[in-house]
């Protein structure tokens, strides 16, 4: 890996009172990467794309984003450093319409990527042209496809260097998951790095550089997407060699 990543986490360690969730975690994420995050349901994913944003505080190790430490940089402040959620769930403000969801983020706006144009209202309806046909409806009138893409749009509209986009398939129907993961190499190309939790792992590993594989708070395979076989992901996903044949 290269000397300073985008983001990297060295020793992360976090939980819930007495549950321990993360167990020194060494992760890192390179400018313009996309790596893909995989493991069973409570492998702990969510929580480490909630350290990583804030929402759930470091207890032992460290964390780096743009090269500082941020291990105890409070989440608004990572907001406009260029760290973006996209959460599971979405949680999109109810009541509100497409085009407020979006304008919303704005307010926590931080500089774009270096070298790179900031995302705007304009370019997010070229991205999702059905969006700027919804723009005045109230989110909940949406699909979830549809919710999903403001969702995206709205951690765009921040401005992120690093997109952590947690189970943004769930739910949603094979075309509409496959119209939401075409537009992520589009996001790429704009600079921003993005970080996937995937439950589907094909999907998970041909959308992505590079792959991690948690089990029980731990990183159990680290690999190109290339280059991981099936097995090493079984084994590393499910703690048991995986007989073939
Ligand atoms: P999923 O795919 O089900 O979302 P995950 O890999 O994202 O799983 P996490 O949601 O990070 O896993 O959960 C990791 C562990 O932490 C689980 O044992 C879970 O029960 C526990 N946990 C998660 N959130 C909390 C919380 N708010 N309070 C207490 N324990 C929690």
């Amino acid at each position: 890996m290269s000397a300073s990543p985008l983001l990297a986490g060295r020793s992360l360690c976090a939980g819930y009172g007495d549950f321990q969730a993360l167990f020194s975690i060494d992760f890192e994420i390179q400018t313009g990467e996309v790596v893909a995050l995989i493991g069973a349901n409570g492998a702990g994913k969510s929580t480490l794309l909630k350290t990583f944003v804030g929402l759930v505080p470091i207890r032992d190790g460290s964390m780096t984003f743009c090269g500082t430490n941020v291990s105890k940089t409070p989440a608004h402040a990572l907001v406009s450093r260029g760290l973006a959620m996209v959460p599971e769930g979405r949680r999109l403000f109810r009541g509100m319409s497409v085009e407020d969801n979006l304008k919303v983020a704005a307010d926590h706006a931080g500089d774009p990527a270096a070298g790179s144009s900031p995302w705007t209202l304009e370019r997010l309806y070229d991205l999702f042209p059905i969006l700027a046909e919804r723009r005045a409806q109230p989110v909940e009138n949406l699909s979830g496809g549809q919710q999903q893409m403001v969702a995206i749009g709205r951690a765009l509209m921040t401005q992120p260097k690093l997109l952590l986009c947690d189970e943004i398939s769930l739910g949603l129907a094979p075309k509409v998951i496959a119209e939401i993961y075409e537009m992520l190499p589009v996001i790429r190309r704009s600079g921003t790095a993005i970080l996937l939790v995937e439950q589907d792992v094909a999907l998970a590993s041909r959308s992505s550089d590079r792959v991690y594989c948690m089990l029980e708070g731990r990183i159990t395979l680290t690999g190109k997407s290339s280059e991981v076989t099936r097995e090493e992901i079984t084994q590393a996903y499910f703690g048991v060699k995986h007989e073939v044949g």
